[in-house]
């Protein structure tokens, strides 16, 4: 869906470049189409290596009967060492009508087209959704409680996201609460209000909660067995352990660190640690994360404010660049884009890193090798991008 939002400004920058674009249309069930044959093919891709693997598999809901037994369909199965790995539900604020709502899993199987949506939620599956949205010509509303989108990312970042997001035709209503949605035959209209404000908006048959997730552990049997649960997600150690000694938790239901290639990660851990015979740690503070707005950002390590609280402003310096890449200035469209490394003075030692424009996956690649000055490492995600210096392109520049 992300790639497919891009081509309206792949249009815009053939014609700049000299093609000759004619007329174009966009058709969302041939999109979904495309997107489910691709997803059964991964599917069978990865039932073909299990099965290959001698993995045997059951297609049904897993649930604790005690520490050592599961149910699981009519079979009871019991293992010496467990791992659950189930992953988390988006949660729907309670909100009078939010019946009414669907959720970001749903996005993926309306048969039509929304041509106006109210997005609730400025978290980063939101504002991705919103950008893929308006890419795709549905009219987007985005309504956030802050005064910002992106909690926890770069504050320079979470400007600079949101004011493309506002020129790109997102529309954001910051510091704004839903107070009712209702259904009626043209749609359905939410209420907001703002510090100065009440607004109405109709949606048509559709507003997407985007507003969090949570762990899926209430169907799975906890109360039998002796496994923690810690602000509604399972209780891990370090190792992936829960307080069962045999059995382990990795991913959302662990409520850590949320991502594919960290639960990915996690898992492949506990294997070799258990199994394996090669012991080895998460690091779950240097993990790069893109966010696939258009356009898109990805980040590394610290932020700023984060690097100045925990070294202190006067052992912090900030690199920056801000530029219209090339892609941009022949075809003459207004897009910006922004780097900016988070630099501890002595010893010279980069603690993050962020990129926001184009293609910003791109120069991840390029920092991926460790370096000697890095911070030390126990078994991380790949790239980690850390440097003796900062490139010469960037220049120091004041506290962002
Ligand atoms: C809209 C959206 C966009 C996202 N975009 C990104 C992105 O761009 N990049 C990124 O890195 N991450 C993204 N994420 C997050 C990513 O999807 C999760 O972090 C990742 O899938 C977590 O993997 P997991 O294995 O823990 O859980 P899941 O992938 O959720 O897998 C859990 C599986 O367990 C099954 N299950 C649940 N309960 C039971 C039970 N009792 N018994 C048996 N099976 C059970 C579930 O049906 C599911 O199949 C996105 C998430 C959403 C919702």
């Amino acid at each position: 869906m992300v790639y497919a939002s891009h081509f309206p400004d792949q249009f815009e920058a053939a014609a700049g470049y000299g093609w000759t674009v004619g007329d174009r249309q966009f058709d969302w069930p041939t999109l979904i189409a495309a997107l489910d044959t691709e997803v059964t093919r991964l599917n069978g891709i990865y039932q073909g290596m299990l099965d290959r693997s001698g993995v045997e598999v059951f297609p049904h809901y897993a649930r604790f009967l005690d520490d050592h037994t599961l149910e699981v369909g009519e079979e009871k199965i019991t293992a010496d060492k467990i791992l659950i790995a189930v992953g988390g539900h988006p949660v729907k604020p309670n909100i009078p009508g939010i019946e009414h709502t669907i959720t970001s899993d749903d996005i993926f199987h309306l048969p039509q087209q929304p041509q106006h949506v109210v997005i609730l939620g400025g978290g980063y599956i939101g504002s991705e959704f919103a950008c893929i949205l308006n890419g795709l010509g549905s009219e987007v509303t985005q309504i956030i409680r802050a005064d910002k989108i992106l909690r926890g990312f770069d504050d320079d970042l979470r400007t600079e996201i949101q004011d493309a997001m506002k020129l790109h035709g997102v529309n954001i209503i910051e510091n704004a609460e839903v107070i009712a949605m209702n259904k009626s035959g043209a749609g359905v209209e939410v209420t907001v209000s703002t510090p100065h404000r009440q607004e109405h908006m109709l949606a048509d048959a559709v507003s997407l909660a985007a507003t969090g997730r949570r762990p899926n552990i209430h169907r799975l049997g906890l109360e039998n067995t002796g496994i923690e649960v810690h602000h509604g997600a399972i209780a891990v150690d370090p190792h992936h352990r829960t307080t069962v000694p045999h059995i382990f938790a990795v991913g959302d239901v662990t409520d850590r660190v949320n991502l594919t290639p960290v639960a990915i990660r996690e898992g492949r851990i506990f294997a070799d640690t258990e199994f394996g015979n090669k012991p080895g740690l998460m690091d779950h503070d240097t993990i790069p994360t893109a966010v696939f707005t258009t356009p898109e950002m990805g980040t590394v390590g610290l932020t700023e404010a984060q690097a100045n609280a925990r070294f202190g402003e006067e052992d912090i310096q900030i690199y920056k660049a801000r530029f219209r890449p090339m892609y941009y200035t022949i075809p003459n469209m207004e897009a910006r884009t922004l780097m900016k490394l988070i630099v501890q003075n002595l010893p010279i030692r980069c603690w993050g890193y962020t990129w926001w424009g184009t293609m910003p996956l791109r120069l991840f690649r390029a920092w991926r090798s460790p370096s000697k000055w890095g911070p030390p490492k126990p078994t991380s995600m790949p790239p980690w991008p850390s440097t003796p210096a900062p490139p010469r392109n960037l220049s120091p520049c004041g506290r962002g």
